[in-house]
């Protein structure tokens, strides 16, 4: 779609995290001038922050948000991968043994960038401060909205900083300032309520470190991902070829049952992961530094579209609205899909109403769910396996585990319906592409033939796979 111009005064982005940024991106073809306010500081270079405390933690992007960032950022992964970034086949690189089978090594022609948080971030964050209309003002607190005096419309942000407080008028506000927005607090003091809240509490935590790759590791592999078979396992590990030859390990468990931040307990609890791979290679690896911790206490989705009252000129995405569980890598790429989507608005509203927003931030708000309900779908379905997930369970929700299981197991030795799980997976295609019948025939048979046959000789459940360099069969 043609961009039609900027045509607009000022927007304001509260948050300068990977929503914030992608939002400011596209704001800047459709207004003349558009503010980025960040609580912290601007960081000097590829660091973690106080405001992304995730950022040390390990953050793949699915193929969803390369397309999404590629799109905005045409140079951004040339750079990236000059500076030691990796953009590797998601099936063909990765070694992933999940529900107690291994899935195939092939290339699936589906690419996953692996790097640092800090580095994507701070690549992303360059390209948004050089554009001429862009405004970075680091250190800067958003403590409330604006509105007119009917409080139908908001008018602008109420800013904090070292300085004192001010007011920043803006004909649009958008809020990316992720899982501690205070938005449902500031509609309410306006009069329109809170949105209803859906959650699915897993209570995660990351346990992250750098490391050097032992001097024997053969490249046998770009990640090496070891999760769990729900609901009778909740211990996970990721290890992640990283920019300057490093590994980035993350160790993860449900429930409170969380890793240690010091080495040895940290290498004691991989060895309690389903297989032995995963121990075997970090034994052998060098700590370059200290461990963190990041805990996820649940999945959160605020249902701001179903709010029957809201302020015109406000719009809201990224981990603001729908915060998922992280394992499966899919925030920054929701993030990038929801900035796409605004710009999507923006030219269709020009194209109907040119000249003026009004109801453009509405036709956002009503739209925004079509992007969130597949990976809230992935997420939360995958976690309420567990009884003590806490959240609400619709009716057949046990056949749906069902299939899901035999799905992740047929797709050990079947890299034709391992290809559409992995389209869902990075967000290329619907929940349709694993249950249209060239997937659910297959896996409907091999459920069947589990009730007479062990499963390791349906599926890989025992020996790390190497990459085979085929296509999907
Ligand atoms: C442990 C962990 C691992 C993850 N792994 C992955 C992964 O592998 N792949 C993936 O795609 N995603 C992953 N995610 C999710 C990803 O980090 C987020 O979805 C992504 O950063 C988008 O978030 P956001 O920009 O909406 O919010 P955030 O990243 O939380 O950023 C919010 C920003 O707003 C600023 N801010 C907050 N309040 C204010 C205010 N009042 N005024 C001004 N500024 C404010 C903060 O300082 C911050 O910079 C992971 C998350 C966690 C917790």
């Amino acid at each position: 779609m043609n961009t039609p111009g900027r045509r607009f005064g000022r927007a304001v982005v509260i948050g300068g995290s990977m929503a914030g940024l992608l939002s400011a991106r596209v704001l800047a073809d459709h207004f003349e001038k558009v503010v980025l306010l960040e609580r912290d500081p601007r960081p000097e270079g590829p660091v973690p922050r106080k405001g992304v405390p995730q950022g040390s933690h390990i953050h793949v992007l699915l193929d969803s948000g390369r397309r999404v960032l590629d799109r905005f950022f045409p140079d951004l992964f040339q750079h990236l991968q000059e500076q030691g970034a990796q953009l590797i086949d998601s099936s063909g690189d990765v070694a992933w043994h999940h529900f107690d089978v291994w899935k195939p090594r092939y290339t699936s022609g589906i690419p996953l960038l692996l790097c640092t948080r800090t580095l994507l971030e701070w690549n992303v964050l360059r390209r948004v401060v050089a554009l001429p209309n862009v405004e970075l003002r680091d250190g800067y607190s958003v403590e409330g909205l604006l509105t007119d005096t009917a409080r139908q419309r908001v008018t602008g942000v109420q800013l904090k900083s070292p300085g004192g407080e001010e007011p920043l008028e803006a004909e649009l506000v958008v809020d990316a300032s992720g899982r501690g927005s205070r938005a449902p607090q500031w509609l309410e003091a306006l009069g329109y309520g809170r949105p209803e809240e859906e959650q699915v509490g897993v209570d995660l935590a990351y346990t992250s470190g750098l490391y050097e790759p032992p001097a024997n590791f053969g490249g046998e592999w770009s990640a090496l991902m070891q999760y769990p078979a729900p609901p009778s396992t909740w211990r996970s590990g990721f290890i992640g070829s990283v920019e300057g030859g490093r590994w980035l390990v993350t160790l993860n468990g449900y429930f409170g049952e969380h890793a240690p931040t010091e080495h040895e307990g940290f290498l004691d609890f991989a060895r309690a992961l389903p297989r032995p791979d995963f121990h075997a290679y970090l034994r052998d690896a060098k700590p370059l530094g200290p461990l963190t911790t990041h805990k996820v206490k649940h999945n959160r989705w605020r249902h701001y579209e179903r709010m029957a009252r809201f302020p015109e000129g406000l719009a809201l995405l990224g981990d603001a609205v729908c915060a998922f569980n992280p394992v499966f890598g899919q925030g920054m790429s929701v993030a990038g899909l929801g900035a796409e989507l605004l710009h999507e608005c923006l030219c269709e509203h020009a194209q109907r109403s040119p000249g003026e927003l009004e109801g453009m931030a509405e036709r956002f708000r009503k739209r925004l769910p079509g992007i969130l309900r597949l990976p809230w779908f992935v997420s939360t379905s995958l976690d309420l396996q567990y009884p003590q997930a806490t959240g609400q369970r619709m009716p057949g929700l046990g056949l749906l585990h069902w299939y899901i299981r035999r799905l992740l197991e047929r797709t050990s030795r079947d890299t034709a319906v391992h290809a559409q799980f992995n389209r869902m997976l990075h967000l290329q295609a619907g929940l349709g592409a694993v249950l249209q019948p060239s997937v659910s025939l297959p896996v409907l048979a091999h459920g069947v033939r589990t009730l007479f046959v062990p499963l390791r000789d349906l599926a890989n459940t025992d020996t790390l796979p190497l990459h085979s360099r085929s296509e999907p069969g």
